[in-house]
């Protein structure tokens, strides 16, 4: 098999004296579509930021296409940051958010160039919201501004598409489309790791799960990991 997309070999990181996530082995395949699901405070965001290279491991490496990250992000991921802990005063239109996906191919330059705007304003018509250009962030629904970020992400091409709960707060049928928009980026080619708390959502959509709960609970597709037991840790059989 090819090089995994990632891979985390015994990966433990705590922000004090607890671990926060502890001996953590894990591989992601190119291609693949997966969901890190577990409760609240199982260390998802933890271990979406150790792939991302925010954080540095305290024990075992975390490799992205092969590059041991050591603390620094690799340039073929791009985030989807969770709307809810966004600052919504920063004064930006919808068209200056997503031209910030492309800030690292700009390189020196520092404005948008006419294809970077025509770039832009492509992937907004995929999204379908290409009514939205000139809106200030600030006044969009929760389900708009997910597809903004996600409009952002999608301007630095990725290799790998990292998303932090990308169903929370929004309503129900926006997170079916995000889910399905992100299906139909996964048939183009392109990897996505995604962080959840809703299991019915994860084992309705998603064809790949690692649950997190501290510890790597389990792996693979979700009707076979959500098993009772995992479903309902006081689950003692009928
Ligand atoms: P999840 O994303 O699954 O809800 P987190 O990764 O956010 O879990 O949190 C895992 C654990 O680390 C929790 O016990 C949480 O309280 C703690 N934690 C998360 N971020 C910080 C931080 N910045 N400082 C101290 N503790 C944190």
């Amino acid at each position: 098999m090819s090089e995994p997309m990632v891979e985390l070999r015994g990966v433990t990181f705590g922000y004090g004296a607890t671990p926060a996530v502890e001996d953590i082995n894990l591989h992601l395949h190119r291609g693949q579509f997966a969901g890190l699901v577990g409760p609240s405070g199982a260390g998802k965001t933890t271990l979406l930021r150790l792939i991302l290279g925010l954080l540095t491991p305290a024990r075992g490496r975390v490799f992205v296409e092969g590059m041991d990250l050591r603390g620094k992000p690799s340039p073929c991921v791009a985030y989807v940051p969770q709307i809810e802990t966004m600052d919504w005063n920063f004064p930006a239109t919808v068209l200056q958010v997503v031209l910030m996906g492309r800030i690292r191919r700009m390189g020196r330059r520092p404005w948008a160039n006419r294809d970077d705007a025509r770039a832009a304003r492509a992937v907004l018509e995929r999204l379908e919201i290409g009514d939205l250009g000139a809106r200030h962030i600030r006044d969009l629904s929760g389900g708009q501004q997910q597809r903004v970020f996600l409009a952002r992400a999608l301007l630095a091409e990725p290799d790998l598409l990292v998303l932090d709960e990308p169903t929370a707060g929004v309503d129900l049928q926006t997170q079916e489309n995000i889910l399905h928009w992100l299906a139909f980026l996964n048939q183009g080619g392109m990897t996505i790791l995604m962080t959840t708390h809703d299991l019915n959502a994860a084992a309705a959509h998603l064809p790949w799960v690692f649950v997190v709960n501290r510890q790597l609970v389990a792996s693979g597709e979700p009707d076979k990991v959500f098993t009772p037991e995992i479903l309902n840790p006081t689950y003692k059989g009928t």
